[in-house]
């Protein structure tokens, strides 16, 4: 019986960014300078894939310090840490290298310059994401107000309301994060914003890309962790955009052929923590119940890289 057609729209940019791909080698290139194993404290970035290749080389994952051995090497995630962690570390003797992704220390180093100005923080996110947890932890308590969506704009209590400044999660929704700044703006018309967009470039070109192409798909597929906020943002975004049928898996065995068939056009992306070869598995997977034809739609290119950090590389 043959085949039936199915159109599949690439999203450009997808997967990895920058500060995963530094993460990843910081890991490595630290398995190689100190010997397995070397802990890492939380999953590296958001993926079971490339947490999985990792732990295969000699990474062993933690989700707190206490976990590891007084004196042993240990890696923070890309999602950045509370300063209280590297505290910790160096407290107990720990060679530790920071993995968190200059964006995200971006970010941190502007909460704690509005903190030393006397303003108070808000930080515009998603409760619990390591991130969030990680960014609200530059501040002591009080200094730093997390808001997550408008209506809880409408109920903060502030103190100075002329002396407040606000950053971000980087792997927000673009359209969604905007409504919030607007009510903030209106609420606090003095709030100080960021001198650069919070949200990161990988956030903004993965989404960019999705918006273009949702419109056209039956159906859209983004791989991605079910815990890495820029993906769970990608498949939201495309059901916003023009593709109710949009859904997240990890990968290519998660999903039900069923569920593709009937779309003449489906969109794929991956979330800045996947890995390319996921992305080339679910075509394989694809190409195997349908007559595929592939056609890459790029909005834009990327050309960011991130260099190592000096304990690294001296
Ligand atoms: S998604 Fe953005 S902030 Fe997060 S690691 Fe990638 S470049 Fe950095």
């Amino acid at each position: 019986m043959s085949q039936k057609p199915l159109t599949v729209l690439l999203a450009g940019p997808r997967g990895f960014c920058a500060g995963v791909d530094r993460a990843i080698e910081i890991v490595e290139k630290s398995i190689e300078k100190f010997g397995a194993p070397v802990y890492v404290r939380h999953e590296i970035v958001h993926n079971k894939y490339v947490v999985d290749e990792l732990r295969g080389k000699g990474a062993v994952f933690v989700e707190e310090l206490d976990e590891v051995p007084e004196g042993s090497p240990v890696v923070f995630s890309a999602h950045g840490v509370p300063k209280s962690v590297p505290a910790e570390a160096e407290q107990r003797n720990m060679i530790h290298v920071d993995a968190t992704c200059p964006l995200v220390t971006k970010v941190h180093v502007d909460a704690r310059r509005h903190d030393k100005d006397g303003q108070t923080v808000i930080l515009i996110g998603h409760a619990g994401h390591p991130e969030v947890v990680g960014t609200l932890g530059q501040l002591s308590a009080g200094k730093i107000v997390l808001v997550e969506n408008i209506e809880q704009v409408s109920s903060l209590t502030i103190a100075d309301p002329d002396n407040l400044a606000f950053v971000t999660q980087t792997t927000l929704s673009v359209d969604d994060t905007a409504e919030i700044v607007r009510a903030l703006q209106k609420r606090f018309p003095n709030i100080e914003a960021p001198r650069k967009e919070d949200i990161c470039y990988a956030t903004t070109n993965r989404q960019a890309a999705v918006k273009t192409l949702a419109p056209d798909c039956d159906a859209f597929i983004v791989i991605g962790a079910p815990n890495s906020s820029n993906s769970n943002r990608l498949a939201e975004v495309a059901q916003a955009t023009g593709c109710p049928k949009s859904i997240l898996i990890e990968r290519a065995a998660d999903l039900d052929m069923e569920w593709v068939d009937g779309a003449e056009t489906l969109g794929i992306t991956a979330g800045a923590s996947a890995p390319e070869l996921l992305v080339q598995e679910l075509i394989a997977a694809l190409k195997e119940e349908f007559d595929v034809t592939v056609r890459e739609v790029a909005v834009t290119t990327e050309d960011v890289h991130f260099s190592l950090p000096r304990t690294l590389t001296a």
